[in-house]
Order: structure tokens, then sequence, then C-alpha cells
């Protein structure tokens, strides 16, 4: 190939908010095929929002201490909805009264605990409080068997939303319920994979309730849905779309996209997401618009065919 016209393509890319590793990976976009796409950050806003709390006050106020250790999109709204409903603000003496967590662990693509204490009131629950997806607590040992919360789980994610289980003392307290919003670009970005021939997919860790709302949405068939898919077992699911021969580009944000996007034949990170998505991958779409990766594609594809 020729490296001038490589490198008039790596620099339209990047005037049009694409960064692209190396010349050499344009060469890599000529047989893709597929495009698999993960959900929360990528397809979808990432801001999600608490829809409903079921359960006592302790449960989104428990729920928001201790997710403060974590940067997931589900940690950050249950934060700010914890924050919002139950303010705690500094006192005159200016101590900040918040609840404080310790030995704070979190699971990739189950969720997160930790031992949470008023530091300041001397109330000290000393019990660890573990907040993420309900079969994941369930794994935990926490006792799974209380059918109202089950139903509302159900209920929540045959709605399309995703529900977070909250519990204390081995026991099962309460259900968050949260949503996110597909970003207005991501029906038309499908669309435009499509035109490029292109196949696209779903690939997400969350319910399959809200994976298939999502899909719908962005024009995505149910057939080409992955869900409650663990962070290490997106890399098998981009593997195996490769061993049926496919060719595949995958866009995605977060660290548990970042093996996935390694593996991929064509990596996309979201300049909105995680470094270490950005890492892995080969092309930075900066403004997180996924329009932008078939742009890249096309912009590729035209570049290759200039040099041919
Ligand atoms: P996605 O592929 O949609 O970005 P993840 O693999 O990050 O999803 O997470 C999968 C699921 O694990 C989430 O839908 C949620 O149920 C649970 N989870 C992950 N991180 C957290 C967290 N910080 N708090 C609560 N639940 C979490
Ligand atoms: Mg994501």
């Amino acid at each position: 190939a020729t490296p001038t016209a490589l490198l008039v393509g790596t620099g339209r890319g990047a005037s049009l908010g694409i960064l692209i590793k190396g010349p050499e990976i344009l060469e890599s976009t000529r047989r893709i095929d597929t495009v698999v796409l993960d959900k929360t950050g990528t397809l979808t806003a990432g801001r999600m929002t608490v829809d409903t709390v079921f359960g006592p006050d302790e449960v989104l106020i428990y729920a928001g201490a201790v997710e403060q250790g974590s940067e997931h999109p589900i940690a950050q709204a249950i934060v700010d909805s914890a924050r919002t409903v139950h303010p705690t603000a500094p006192d005159p003496d200016g101590v900040d009264r918040n609840w404080e967590v310790t030995d704070f662990q979190a699971a990739a693509g189950g969720g997160v605990s930790g031992v949470v204490r008023l530091p300041h009131s001397g109330v000290d629950m000393g019990a660890r409080v573990l907040v993420g997806r309900p079969a994941w607590l369930a794994e935990q040992g926490v006792s799974t068997d209380r059918v109202d919360l089950r139903q509302i789980v159900a209920d929540a994610e045959a709605d399309g939303a995703t529900a977070i289980a909250v519990a204390w003392a081995g026991q099962w307290q309460g259900v968050i319920t949260l949503r996110d919003q597909l970003k207005d670009t991501s029906a038309t970005a499908v669309r435009e994979f499509r035109d490029l021939g292109l196949s696209p997919v779903l690939l997400t860790g969350d319910n399959r309730g809200a994976a298939l709302a999502a899909a719908q949405e962005a024009g995505i068939t149910e057939d080409n849905v992955y869900a409650q898919v663990l962070p290490a077992d997106k890399v098998s699911v981009v593997r195996d779309l490769q061993a049926q021969g496919r060719t595949v580009a995958m866009v995605g944000d977060g660290v548990n996209d970042a093996a996935a996007l390694a593996v991929a034949d064509l990596g996309l990170a979201m300049g909105t997401g995680t470094d270490v998505a950005m890492q892995a991958s080969d092309i930075t779409l900066v403004r997180g618009d996924l329009r932008a990766a078939a742009t890249a594609i096309r912009l590729s594809r035209d570049t290759l065919r200039i040099i041919k």
C-alpha cells in the first residue's frame, strides 16, 4: 500500500475526531463484516438514573455509601440519588457526615461491597453491604428467597430496566431499579453500519430485558443480542464470531470491554470512556459518537480504494 495515502487517511480521520493509532490499522478494516457494540456508555448515554427504590430508607443510603468507590454508571446514579434523597450536608463545624466505607471490594460484572459506618455518630453497622446483580449476590451467599423482591426484579427487567439488589447482614433487603437512554445518534449509526454491509451485534453485561429494549430501539435484531455476559466472557463472544469466519470490529468504553477490544480485528473505543479501553483499541472516537465508527470504516475503505 502507498504510505502517503494511508497517512492522508489518518489525517482526515483526526480532523473528524477519529484518532487512528497507526496508518497500518486502516488495512485491517478491509474485511470487517460484523460490528459488536457494548451497550452501557457505547449505545446508551451511560448516564443511568435511579427509577425506583424498594425497601427501607437504608437501602439507598447504604448502597450510595458503598457505590462511592465505583466508577460504574450504575454507581454514579445510585450515589447521585442517595445524595439527593438523603442529603448529608456538612455540619457547621465542617464535618462531613457522609457514610464511610471500609474494605471496599468490586467484582467486575457483578457488583460492589463494603463495610459501612457513620464515623462521627458512633454508629457502626459493622456489617458488609452488598450492591449488585441479584445473581451475583446469590453467589456471595445472600439468601434470595424473597418472593416479593424477586418479582420486582423480574418485572423491572421485563420492562427494560436494570435491577440492582442490596443486601446486608446476609439478607436481601431491597432493590434499586435504574434506566439508561440510547444516545440520539445510536439508531442512525446502526443504520449506517447496515448500509456499509456490516452486521450489528449487541454485547452487554446487563440483563436480557434491558439489552432487548436497547437493541430494539437501536434497530438490532433479537438474534444478535448477547446479554448477561461477564467481562471475561466478552472476549469469548468475539472469538466465537471470529471462529465462525467473521471479521469483527468491536466498539466499547469500559474496563470490562478492554480484553474484547484487544482481541477484535479492529477495536474502537469511545473517547468519553475509560483510559483502559482506549489503550486496548486501534481507534478512539473522540466525541463518543457511534456514527464516527461508521465514518472510520467508510474512511478507511475509501482510502484503500485510492491506493488500489
Ligand atoms: P455493561 O456491559 O452493560 O457495561 P457490566 O459488565 O459493567 O455491564 O456490568 C454488568 C452488570 O453487573 C450490571 O448490569 C450490574 O448488574 C452489575 N454491576 C456491575 N458493576 C456494578 C456496580 N458498581 N454496582 C452495582 N452493580 C454492578
Ligand atoms: Mg460500557
